[in-house]
């Protein structure tokens, strides 16, 4: 017996019965990133490494132990380039606006993209994925904090159009290069008494990114994080004035949100607004996405602000599930045709009918092989079609379709069926 295999460890397969889920979310955060003005864009899964090395941050545990990085086969010249499959979405994004010199076009620019695979080489654990799907947006060139706000305020009409509650929206502003440093070293002056008791993690966090010591999840440290000093005491006017203004947009776009003074996130490129929505019943986050105004010039382009979020579909359809929403159904066919005995001709019939149903958009089935006429209409109630359509001699030789109403409260009459004219078929099924 040969082999059986099995998806990777980490990758899912995603089945037609979990498309409806799929398909509703795809469908309503498109819906409501085009009525905010975002156009969809699409870059390759793979990038050189650089690309993530430089954006996700040298050291960081993406960079270092996640990535899904390779040697591509040599080029004509012998040389090898390291490729990756794209851990997140906004440094392809980001590099794509500037290789196509779109810093020229109206700023701001503005993306969607819809279900891209993301690719981490994550510890396997419940509910966390290798490969997992993401919609996001990005806004580049306008540093207004009208963005910041409409930027939250789509995602959170994402959340409510899908019918999701309990959604909670959660900002922070980490300041900017001109007021962080000095928010960095008093943050470091007051860890530096408590270094000893510190979790392994912050020992290094507190030499390469002492920002991060805030996103510390070990117990031992928490309250050492509680009573830190937070850094929106220790805006500069700009920062203060523009986190101000963000607050009161929200305001204007009617989203309920929360302060929360230890929401960072830890790379050198992110700047003031940062953000995170969370399910207030199970209490995790759901997404997060923040400001990114040095980005673009990590990659070689030109000072260009920025701001944006990635949304992992998997996890939206999860607590859709756990809040018990149902996504519409999927349509099932209108019409089955059955063949009532299995001559050659009848079965020629039969297939013309539906080839010409389904021409005509109408969604059709029929049976396949020689059934009994039984087998055959037990096929139709699992399909749930709306009709059944019967074909026999009789109806060959008189130009007509016997028609079956399906649901199941109608009349007598109706049940034993109804001659229609093939002729005037597709009208009666339209
Ligand atoms: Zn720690
Ligand atoms: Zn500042």
């Amino acid at each position: 017996m040969p082999e059986q295999y099995r998806a990777l460890q980490g990758f899912k397969d995603i089945l037609p019965d979990e498309r409806p889920y799929w398909r509703f979310v795809e469908n309503t955060a498109a819906e409501v990133a085009q009525l905010y003005g975002y156009r969809r864009i699409e870059t390759p899964l793979l990038e050189e490494t650089a690309v993530f090395r430089r954006t996700s941050g040298e050291g960081t545990d993406i960079v270092e132990k996640e990535m899904y990085s390779f040697e591509d086969r040599p080029d004509k010249d012998g040389h090898r380039q390291s490729l990756t499959m794209r851990p997140e979405g906004t440094a392809g994004v980001v590099r794509a606006y500037i290789e196509h010199g779109m810093f020229k076009l109206p700023q701001p620019v503005k993306f969607y993209y819809m279900s891209e695979p993301m690719f981490r080489h994550d510890k396997p654990q419940a509910g966390r994925y290798r490969e997992h799907h993401q919609f996001g947006c990005e806004a580049l060139g306008e540093s207004d904090p009208t963005i910041d706000a409409e930027m939250i305020g789509l995602l959170y009409q994402v959340y409510r159009q899908l019918g999701l509650k309990h959604i909670r929206v959660h900002i922070n502003s980490i300041g900017d290069r001109n007021c962080r440093p000095q928010y960095l070293e008093i943050l470091k002056d007051y860890y530096r008494p408590l270094l000893n008791d510190c979790c392994q993690d912050c020992k290094i966090r507190f030499y390469k990114n002492p920002l991060r010591l805030l996103d510390c999840k070990e117990p031992q440290d928490q309250p050492k994080i509680a009573r830190a000093p937070k850094i929106a005491d220790y805006l500069c006017e700009p920062c203060n004035k523009h986190f101000t203004a963000v607050k009161r947009y929200l305001d204007l776009y009617g989203v309920p949100y929360a302060l929360a003074p230890l929401l960072v996130r830890g790379l050198d490129y992110y700047t003031r607004t940062v953000f995170e929505f969370t399910s207030e019943i199970d209490k995790v986050a759901l997404n997060g996405g923040g400001r990114y105004d040095g980005l673009a010039e990590i990659l070689g382009g030109p000072p260009t602000p920025g701001i944006g979020f990635g949304a992992g579909i998997e996890r939206i359809i999860l607590e859709l599930k756990r809040q018990g929403i149902q996504p519409p159904a999927e349509p099932h066919s209108r019409a089955f045709v059955v063949a009532l005995n299995k001559t050659p001709e009848i079965k020629n019939a039969v297939l013309q009918l539906v080839a010409d149903l389904r021409h005509a958009d109408i969604k059709t089935d029929m049976s396949y092989g020689d059934r009994s006429f039984k087998a055959q209409m037990k096929q139709v109630q699992a399909s749930g079609a709306d009709y059944a359509l019967l074909l026999g001699e009789d109806e060959l030789a008189n130009d007509v379709v016997t028609v079956k109403n399906q649901h199941p409260e109608i009349s007598e009459s109706e049940q034993r069926g109804v001659q229609v004219k093939r002729s005037e078929l597709i009208a009666y099924l339209k």
